[in-house]
């Protein structure tokens, strides 16, 4: 049984599909990460995930439970941080987190609730009216909703917005301790350096489709070519190596062509030194020379620039 079974999911605002026919399974115990630009869908599925939006049509599954007819089953299997940071501010931080046990009918839960804020770094600020509380201690509080039931999938959507490098390291380290223990975690982020430390496997939503799907390492390995970047001090790029620009949009090339900054893709370092010859020869010299493995921000927008889906694992 996948920890999360997303089946054809659509979903329309209006004019706008913002899902598109969504399949994906989480598998139990799977760090993964779903990943995609502004308004690419992600939070609209986990909305959806959450039973706080509809879905058109499509079912998920939460560990087997339809998130719709199984409503309750499918909610006590998840836990959800969502993006947005809405509190009741009448309560303090522990006040808070023992009100949240209780919707899933959870009374002697403080054992738990003390390990969570001392892990998320709350517990100086447990008798804290959470309307005292800076933007990312909020943050925290709701990681720490989102857990009190220790739900066996934990979905968290952008939980490093905005939050100091501290709480995400120790964000990090308790999340994973989560997942070493068992937990299936979903993340989006925009940090893509956080997304590749830590997902095992991504998808990747464009406009409400999946475009890739598959292991980190096999993304990387797919599309992690190296790249050359340089800075010339004078000529001009010869033409047949602008074909190599990491860029596929024409009128970015174009730009780049008159442009002294060029990042092109290699297959291998024994390309280098044939370009670099090529470039010589043609009169330019160079102010920056510069190699490096390509990274999953370097995948990502690769991908998103590209048309079709990249087939991976589903
Ligand atoms: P971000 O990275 O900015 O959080 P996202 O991938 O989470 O983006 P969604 O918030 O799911 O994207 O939005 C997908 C699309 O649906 C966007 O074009 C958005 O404007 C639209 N949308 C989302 N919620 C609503 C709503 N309640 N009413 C109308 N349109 C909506």
């Amino acid at each position: 049984m996948s920890a999360i079974e997303i089946r054809n999911v659509k979903k329309r605002y209006k004019e706008l599909q913002a899902l598109k026919g969504v399949n994906l399974s989480v598998e139990p115990g799977e760090f993964f990460g779903l990943l995609g630009p502004n308004g690419a869908g992600k939070t609209t599925l986990i909305s959806i995930l959450a039973g706080l939006a509809r879905a058109d049509e499509g079912h998920i599954l939460v560990q087997g439970h339809d998130v719709v007819d199984d409503f309750q089953a499918a909610r006590r299997s998840l836990g959800v941080v969502p993006q947005e940071l809405v509190f009741d501010p009448f309560f303090t931080v522990r006040e808070t987190l023992r009100i949240q046990s209780g919707y899933y009918g959870l009374r002697r839960n403080d054992d738990w609730i003390d390990e969570v804020m001392a892990n998320l770094d709350l517990t100086e600020k447990a008798d804290v009216n959470t309307r005292a509380l800076s933007g990312g201690m909020k943050r925290r509080v709701l990681v720490a909703q989102a857990l009190v039931h220790k739900p066996p999938v934990i979905v968290l959507d952008e939980p490093t917005a905005g939050v100091d490098v501290e709480l995400r390291q120790g964000l990090w380290k308790f999340i994973s301790r989560l997942n070493r223990e068992g937990h299936t975690i979903v993340l989006t982020t925009h940090y893509l350096e956080e997304a590749e430390q830590l997902c095992t496997r991504i998808g990747m939503l464009r406009r409400g489709e999946i475009v890739a799907l598959d292991r980190t390492a096999d993304l990387l390995k797919r599309f992690s070519v190296m790249q050359l970047s340089l800075r010339l001090s004078s000529g001009v790029l010869p033409a047949d190596l602008r074909a190599l620009e990491t860029e596929s949009q024409p009128e970015q090339s174009a730009q780049r062509g008159a442009a002294r900054e060029h990042v092109l893709r290699l297959n291998s370092y024994d390309e280098v030194e044939p370009l670099l010859a090529q470039c010589r020869a043609a009169g330019c010299t160079f102010d920056e020379i510069e190699i490096r493995k390509a990274d999953l921000e370097d995948v990502f927008v690769q991908i998103m620039h590209e048309p079709g889906m990249v087939e991976g694992l589903a």
